[in-house]
């Protein structure tokens, strides 16, 4: 933990913590030093861990990267990192990340953006996002591990921006009671850790039954440690046609064929497979992930959390709320909401709403479809590119950063299990990663085969 600290201390430039909690952090190590000392001293027990800003944490700042929830200290503490202080982990601080876990860069955080600990000629690079703070936290060595949030890929396209391993566990594996929410039917917290073992240990620690979450499951938790035997002989892996898209870099192609020899020498069979409606998985995302944050985001109203906007005379109650969300909410958030609104709006909630609904309903049928084949789990590059730069995306249109979720968000739609595997290196050495996709709740074979990876 000490050590943490000071690396923390010494790492400012890359503004990947945005509270830091020495105090908090130092108390709950010596505590774990006295539980180190019994028999039964729990899994994590002294582990120094990052926190990404959307989990809320008792007494500390918990903004989500807005403005808006500015000064707002819980009163609770979130049902996951509750679970992992309970296993004796540490909690350093907390993360940066884009406004609301809204973003793939970084770059919508009122923090203002965390920066990438892999560089090209000092050229400063994206962390990725949404939990970017988590993704530079773990490969600058700021902490052995760290918590992410993943609504269309916020842990895996940051993990593959950094070498690290991200993975987002099947919807209800984890429970969503006091993260922050973005698109509920779509969230899922998971780790963000240097190797797949990590990986295996922490889900453990964060997952299981929670009745505080309506959607969590009431599924038993295996030791996902355990299932890292290395051992995948037998395995089928499916390689989805339709992953293949125009304009994707030769680096990412050679990475994915790559992957597909190393899972080959492993023993396991590779077949090809489809899934027909990969291509409607953006918009169906784009229309709604907004559409459940508009209905999420109706509660920042200026009376029960964080900021409020000063008010002139004669103000009502609705000026109150204009003006606290006008400035409480950055560029992309609004967005959001407004198009959230829109189509959730009485004349076109039938024309996107309900039509997004009915594609998403095909994009799990197309997953369904893959496993009944007999398919374990499904091999795809985890994004179409390296790290990129600071400012040069999205400035002018905002589809150019929501296509950086291109490989990610059909995991979400589908309530999935996906991880992200630091696999190779673009030209420029930078890391890039594969992802795979896994049956729902089988993250122990999903992991030793991304083991396999490493
Ligand atoms: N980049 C995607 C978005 O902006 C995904 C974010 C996430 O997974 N939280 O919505």
């Amino acid at each position: 933990t000490e050590a943490c600290l000071s690396a923390i201390d010494s790492a400012d430039a890359l503004n990947a913590v945005v509270h830091k909690t020495p105090e908090r952090a130092l108390k709950m190590a010596e505590a774990a030093d006295k539980r180190l000392q019994s028999e039964d001293a729990p899994a994590l027990c002294g582990i120094p861990l990052g926190i990404k800003d959307l989990f809320c944490t008792e007494h500390v700042p918990s903004q989500a990267g807005s403005r808006i929830l500015q000064g707002f200290r819980p009163e609770y503490e979130s049902a996951v990192t509750r679970q992992l202080w309970d296993s004796g982990a540490v909690m350093l601080g907390k993360l940066n990340m884009d406004e609301f876990a809204m973003g793939s860069s970084n770059e919508t955080s009122v923090y203002g953006n965390a920066v990438n600990p892999w560089k090209v000629d000092d050229r400063d690079l994206t962390p990725g996002g949404s939990s970017g703070g988590s993704s530079a936290a773990v490969a600058a060595d700021l902490c052995l591990a760290a918590l992410g949030t993943d609504t269309g890929g916020s842990i895996r396209q940051p993990a593959a921006f950094t070498g690290t391993v991200g993975l987002k566990p099947t919807y209800g594996r984890v429970s969503r009671w006091g993260i922050v929410a973005f698109a509920s039917s779509l969230d899922q917290a998971g780790p963000m850790t240097k190797d797949v073992r990590d990986a295996a240990i922490l889900l453990r620690a964060m997952a299981g039954h929670d009745p505080q979450d309506s959607t969590s499951a009431d599924i038993p938790v295996p030791d996902f440690e355990a299932a890292l035997t290395g051992d995948i002989k037998g395995k089928t892996i499916g390689l989805p046609r339709e992953y293949r898209i125009d304009g994707i870099p030769d680096e990412i192609d050679a990475l994915w064929a790559e992957g597909r020899r190393m899972l080959e020498d492993a023993g396991a069979k590779i077949v090809d497979v489809s899934l027909p409606h990969t291509k409607y998985a953006l918009p169906a995302y784009y229309v709604i992930a907004p559409a459940e944050a508009s209905s999420n985001l109706a509660r920042y109203d200026g009376v029960r959390f964080g900021h409020r906007a000063k008010l002139d005379q004669g103000d009502g109650i609705t000026e109150m709320y204009e003006k606290t969300r006008a400035e409480g909410f950055g560029a992309e958030v609004k967005r959001r909401v407004m198009v959230g609104t829109y189509v959730l709006s009485a004349g076109f909630y039938d024309a996107y709403y309900n039509r997004a609904r009915r594609v998403r309903a095909l994009i799990k049928r197309d997953f369904d479809e893959v496993f009944a084949q007999g398919v374990d789990a499904i091999l795809t590059p985890a994004t179409p590119s390296a790290a990129f730069g600071l400012g040069e995306m999205g400035g002018k249109d905002p589809v150019e950063m929501y296509l950086n979720d291109v490989f990610t968000v059909t995991v979400n739609l589908a309530g999935l299990p996906g991880i992200a595997v630091p696999t190779g290196q673009d030209r420029q050495g930078l890391p890039l990663g594969l992802q795979l996709i896994g049956r729902p709740f089988e993250e122990g074979d999903l992991l030793n085969i991304a083991h396999t990876l490493e």
